[in-house]
């Protein structure tokens, strides 16, 4: 780069398409412009002028910057006949961030530079109006003070409370113009006490040291946090612009206005312009939520003309941008200028509506509809609601600002937020006065936020609804004492520690915490998930273990189950007796008498899943984990055993006591006394129990292995006890066979877990042919049923061709396989060292849930194509955690997979990942 380098761009030539090199806010300034809205004239200074700063050691504006600033400060005079820093009409600019990625409200924004002492009179002078002069110079200097040369906000506020105090003044509006004067002469003050400089005067000066200060805030903790949080690449984006704008102003008097409005409105997607204004203000005020502001509809009473425009504005928008927007807007003296727009962030209620909704519109096409919402945000729609039933009155109303509702104590400030959800794992609710963007972190680490002032546009809300978590704003009722750690709501109040509960659909807040429903499908979600459907490649299957979570999967959209855990269902309480006596078992024939107790229990359990899922698969695993799992802790165990010894001792102590005193021969009280305490105590019941823990002790012990998930378990059990592996095959074959005769038609599947050479497989095949030939005759009529393998281990990969040669389908177990690929404990890793490794970028995800393509994906990708060589019919899936995620699931459609199998709630998303996944590579 050099002096010549283009490092700035008017609104009327930069390319509005380049939201790299002019950031999302400057590239659509450009568009908007070029589209004929009326913008306020301004230009952008580039990112790349941004990153070669943040590279000079000094952090020194590179070469050509400031004097190409400075033609177009010249050209904004031209456009605008005012001039920068002329006392007798003065250009005065707004100067604001903007990166590649909208980060809303993580960068600072610094408006009315260009006044100092002498231009504020021409301001006066054009205006004629002194009030809006010292207000606008008075902003200034806080502004400024702040962002570009770093004075605390709480250094103003003293002086600006003061006055206020002085002037009994309750609103701002009731300041005059001495009071905003004197106002600004003690800002300046404070400025020159924290900085050891006047503040300065120089309108180029400032507007250079502003320039400066934007740059800087990309590298600040909040933009930097802000980025980590939602994985803000430097590929997506790379440093910020500046956007450099001629101010217009809401604060000229009852004709003027500021506000900002989401051409639908954003918490429910509703077709309707959405949003708050305020009359005599300026932008700032609505965001940060100092007054409350008016809804958008009330513009049609108070100013109808600007309505209007205001409507036609929206149309226009919405037409050019195919997108809902998210714009800022000011009235100045009657005229409506467009300061601002971007994509509106939604919430998934509100993304799943519009996408629909536009589509009937014709405003975009089907396939528009399912790329522009993230799969994950649909699990919002899935968010618990409050139990209408419930009786509990709110203590406080406010605006229903992000929905959901939730639960936790409440706190009230971020870093306490910070320590007690993030560092201490509690459920907290953020309480605040008003939320800044200092608060993130608090937002991050808490379930929901509350806030006592501000509207539905306030920081808060946008910044909750962004995340997807429960906002209630503006709750009036609540007067919040940091100091004291206690809030007020009429004549009751909550501290800190206590739990209440929000809900951020009804705007309402309760003491204490609420029960929660399950919430249903929208329409709307379900016509989105039927577009899905229809252009996904991949089956969405479920993992689904009882009879409850198959409904509830079918209930989210799973055409089958890929993954039923039987080992789930020994866990039930009238299971893990019967599982535990078939494990100690000493003889073959005991081991019998307890599978033939569990063969109905787990017939029943099979015969459920087959008839909530008929017709479509139900895909059984076979007995999986290490036995030991199902067995007593073995140090709980030499405990108990201690108990009952020391116990013996005492029972054998007082026998010998009562003996020796003639009290085992008195009929007397005394003795029925003893002889009740003998009966609890009964030395041959102790030692009975002694005997059993002693059994069960010494079988843990035989069975302890070091590395359990590498030992004992899938289908090596099966080979070493066949009797549970027959046990559960004929089980699921007499369900199939019972559903058959019952007339419901099912599609039985049956997988080998933990399979490494293809033997394994033929050894169980031979129980399973066995069993079906048994059962059928048994039942007289044929039963259907598939035989597969999960691939789970590397051999098995490696040893695709040999195993699809016995098995009907692959199911790939990419849990075990990314544990066996990277050699990562997956009980121990994500506990221990991944976190640090995903900080530091040795690695970039966590493997356990994002799969991990280049090492674990190249393997799966062999073995689907080795197995297909084999039987070109080859059904494959895939059932670890990775089938829910959609950054997984694309690649699983890549590597030409049949189908995903994820938990239920997940079902949702991954239809949407796999629609997604299928349009990527569809020819346009
Ligand atoms: C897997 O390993 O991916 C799998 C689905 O099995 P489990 O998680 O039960 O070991
Ligand atoms: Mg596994």
């Amino acid at each position: 780069m050099t002096e010549t380098t283009k490092w700035v761009f008017a609104f009327d030539e930069g390319d509005g398409k380049n939201k790299k090199l002019l950031g999302g806010k400057g590239a659509n300034l450009c568009e908007m412009t070029q589209i004929g809205l009326n913008v306020p004239p301004g230009f952008v200074i580039t990112t790349d002028a941004c990153l070669a700063y943040l590279e000079t050691p000094d952090r020194q504006l590179p070469a050509g910057v400031m004097d190409q600033v400075r033609d177009q400060m010249a050209a904004l005079e031209r456009k605008t006949g005012k001039g920068f820093g002329n006392p007798e009409n003065p250009l005065l600019v707004s100067v604001r961030s903007g990166s590649a990625m909208s980060m809303p409200g993580m960068m600072d924004t610094i408006l009315n530079l260009g006044l100092n002492e002498e231009t504020l009179q021409g301001e006066i002078k054009a205006t004629g109006d002194d009030r809006f002069g010292y207000d606008s110079y008075r902003r200034f200097i806080q502004l400024f003070g702040k962002v570009a040369l770093g004075v605390s906000d709480e250094a103003f506020d003293k002086e600006f409370n003061a006055v206020k105090e002085a002037a009994h003044a309750k609103q701002d509006v009731d300041l005059s113009a001495a009071d905003l004067k004197e106002m600004s002469e003690r800002f300046l003050k404070v400025v020159e006490e924290h900085t050891g400089k006047p503040f300065p005067a120089d309108p180029m000066i400032q507007l250079e040291i502003a320039v400066k200060a934007v740059f800087n805030s990309w590298m600040g903790r909040r933009a930097v946090d802000y980025r980590k949080q939602f994985h803000i690449t430097p590929e997506m984006a790379n440093g910020t612009a500046v956007n450099i704008c001629t101010m217009v102003f809401g604060n000229r008097g009852n004709d003027s206005a500021t506000g900002v409005g989401f051409t639908r409105n954003p918490g429910t997607g509703e077709n309707k312009l959405y949003g708050e204004y305020l009359i005599n203000a300026q932008g700032e005020d609505v965001v940060a939520g100092i007054r409350t502001p008016k809804p958008l509809d009330r513009l049609t009473v108070e100013m109808p003309q600007m309505a209007e425009e205001l409507a036609e504005l929206r149309a226009k928008l919405e037409t050019h941008y195919r997108e809902v927007q998210d714009f800022e807007f000011t009235i100045e003296r009657g005229v409506l200028y467009c300061l601002q727009t971007r994509n509106g962030k939604m919430n998934a209620h509100g993304m799943v509506r519009t996408s629909v909704e536009m589509e009937q519109e014709g405003l975009i096409s089907k396939e528009q509809a399912l790329q522009r919402i993230d799969p994950i945000s649909l699990e919002q729609m899935l968010f618990p609601r409050l139990d209408p039933s419930s009786k509990v009155e709110p203590v406080a109303q406010g605006l229903p600002a992000s929905p959901g509702a939730a639960a936790g104590i409440a706190v009230f400030d971020a870093d306490r937020a910070h320590q007690l959800g993030h560092d201490l794992g509690q459920k907290v609710i953020l309480v605040r006065e008003e939320t800044k963007p200092e608060d993130i972190h608090g937002f991050f680490a808490s379930e929901g936020i509350l806030t006592a002032r501000g509207g539905k546009t306030s920081h808060a809300a946008v910044v909750a609804r962004g995340m997807g978590k429960p906002c209630v704003a503006g709750a009036e009722g609540i007067s919040v004492d940091v100091s004291r750690r206690v809030a007020i709501v009429g004549a009751t109040s909550f501290k800190e520690g206590d739990t209440i509960t929000i809900d951020g659909s009804s705007g309402r807040v309760y003491l204490g915490e609420i029960a929660t429903v399950e919430p249903d499908f929208t329409p709307e979600l379900s016509t989105l998930l039927q577009w899905a459907d229809e252009v996904a490649r991949l089956k969405v299957m479920a993992n689904a273990d009882t009879p409850e979570d198959a409904r509830n999967a079918r209930k989210y959209g799973a055409v089958g189950i890929g993954l039923a855990r039987t080992e789930r269902m020994f866990n039930a309480t009238d299971r893990l007796p019967l599982v535990i006596e078939m494990i100690v078992a000493e003889t073959p024939e005991k081991r019998d008498e307890a599978l033939e107790a569990l063969l109905p229990l787990q017939r029943q359990d099979f015969r459920e899943l087959f008839e909530v899922m008929a017709p479509n698969p139900v895909t059984i695993r076979l007995l999986d984990p290490p036995i030991h799992e199902f067995l007593p802790d073995e140090h709980q165990l030499e405990q108990d055993l201690a108990d009952l010894r020391a116990l013996a001792g005492a029972t054998r102590g007082m026998t010998a006591l009562a003996g020796s005193m003639g009290l085992l021969h008195t009929p007397d009280k005394a003795r029925d006394e003893f002889d009740a305490v003998r009966r609890v105590m009964d030395p041959m019941m102790v030692e009975e129990a002694i005997a059993k823990k002693e059994a069960m002790l010494r079988k843990v012990r035989a069975l302890h292995e070091t590395n359990p998930m590498l030992g004992h378990r899938g289908v090596r059990l099966g080979i070493s006890f066949p009797e549970i592996y027959k046990m559960q095959v004929r089980a699921i074959l007499e369900a199939a066979a019972e559903c058959a005769q019952a007339g419901i038609e099912i599609q039985p599947q049956i997988k080998v877990p933990q399979v490494c050479t293809v033997q394994e497989l033929k050894r169980v095949k031979v129980y399973v042919d066995e069993a079906h030939a048994e059962v059928q005759a048994k039942h007289g009529q044929p039963v259907k049923f598939k035989f597969g393998t999960m691939i789970e281990v590397v051999r098995a990969c490696m040893r695709a061709e040999s195993l699809a040669a016995e098995a009907e389908f692959f199911s790939f177990g990419t849990n075990d396989l990314t544990q066996a690929v990277f050699s990562f404990s997956r009980e121990d890793a994500e506990n221990k060292f991944l976190p640090l490794y995903n900080q530091s970028n040795v690695l970039q995800d966590n493997p356990f849930e994002v799969l991990d393509e280049r090492g674990v994906g190249k393997l799966m990708q062999l073995a689907v194509d080795w197995g297909r060589g084999v039987r070109a019919d080859l059904h494959v899936g895939i059932c670890g955690e990775h089938g829910g995620h959609p950054a997984s699931i694309a690649f699983c459609d890549q590597a030409g997979l049949d189908y995903v199998s994820c938990s239920g709630p997940r079902v949702p998303v991954a239809r949407l990942a796999a629609a997604q996944a299928a349009l990527k590579h569809r020819p346009q």
